[in-house]
């Protein structure tokens, strides 16, 4: 594994007491822990995630985060801190120019972090990856060589596992499978690109789509993929629909990567793969017809192990690994 962003050497090598700060910067939460060399998480700091496009109200959580992570009493004992982050961002200068935090573009995330810990090994790596690391350290990609392990949340993220090794890439994005077109004709995403898995598959595009096929949420309940896929289970046809084609775009962009690479598991995880079978049986049926060459048939599709902490130990894995 690379080290994606180091401030400056380390000053401290990590002890069997040595812990790690960790932070976790989605579009929905911004999360923050004190993780053990185990992957435990002791203390922990949570909080919603303000509106995206105000960079100084989202960097302003950040640092309510890294605050009360600071007053702990085991605060002494932290030797580094790894941050993982929604993408993209670009590993060699430390910044991230989220697609869904447009207040932050080039934001210096990793110094930020260092100066507000007084920490000197800061380490950044995008949140796909840091779930991708924390699924092959103890999770459902564990004692697979090749993997790609997704997120399917306010958007939908990679990280690749090849040959036994995280891989990120030079600038800390590789497996960024929700840029990826599955759709030629399609509708623009976020990030400019027509037709984009992400388009389909993230949870306010399911929502979208179900919307537009004329699914209502129950009365004075806001419209979520958690609600579409009750719906869907329920079995209304709206729901079950958005769900059929958000899994159909997972199962393009498993069977492209399983062609590229050999990838021979995907681990999907975040929160829309809570779901469950209304996810995960169309997308095994869909993977099947995407998946005819003899060296992409039988890619298996798994529910992640993490579902929230992923980020943060995965993060931890990268952060200790910097110290090692
Ligand atoms: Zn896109």
């Amino acid at each position: 594994m690379t080290q994606p962003t180091i401030l400056a050497a380390p000053r401290a090598r990590a002890s069997a007491t040595s812990l790690v700060a960790t932070l976790d910067i989605g579009g929905t939460k911004i999360a923050g822990a004190l993780v053990d060399a185990d992957g435990r998480l002791p203390v922990r700091s949570l909080r919603r995630t303000p509106d995206g496009s105000d960079g100084a109200a989202v960097t302003a959580v950040v640092q309510e985060v890294l605050d009360e992570l600071r007053a702990r009493p085991e605060w002494h004992r932290v030797i580094a801190a790894g941050v993982s982050s929604t993408g993209p961002l670009d590993t060699p200068t430390g910044t991230v120019t989220p697609v869904n935090l447009p207040g932050w573009r080039d934001f210096p995330l990793a110094r930020m972090v260092a100066k507000t810990t007084g920490l000197s090994s800061v380490v950044l790596v995008n949140d796909a990856v840091a779930a991708a690391a924390a699924e092959h350290w103890r999770g459902a990609a564990r004692g697979h060589d090749n993997a790609l392990c997704m997120v399917v949340s306010t958007g939908v993220g990679g990280g690749l596992v090849l040959a036994g090794r995280v891989r990120e890439g030079p600038t800390g994005n590789a497996g960024h499978i929700g840029h990826i077109s599955v759709d030629l004709d399609g509708d623009a995403c976020r990030c400019g690109t027509p037709g984009c898995v992400e388009r389909f598959a993230s949870g306010p595009n399911i929502v979208r789509q179900a919307l537009s096929a004329g699914w209502r949420p129950a009365e004075r309940t806001r419209p979520t993929a958690v609600a579409v896929a009750a719906a869907a289970r329920a079995g209304d046809p709206a729901a079950l629909d958005a769900f059929d084609r958000a899994a159909r775009a997972l199962a393009a962009g498993i069977a492209a990567t399983a062609t590229l690479l050999e990838i021979r598991l995907a681990v999907i995880g975040g929160g829309v793969s809570a779901a469950g079978a209304v996810l995960f049986d169309p997308l095994r049926t869909h993977l099947r017809a995407f998946t005819t060459l003899h060296f992409t048939t039988g890619v298996e599709v798994v529910p992640a192990a993490f579902r929230a902490d992923a980020g943060l130990i995965g993060a931890a894995v990268f952060a200790f690994a910097a110290v090692a």
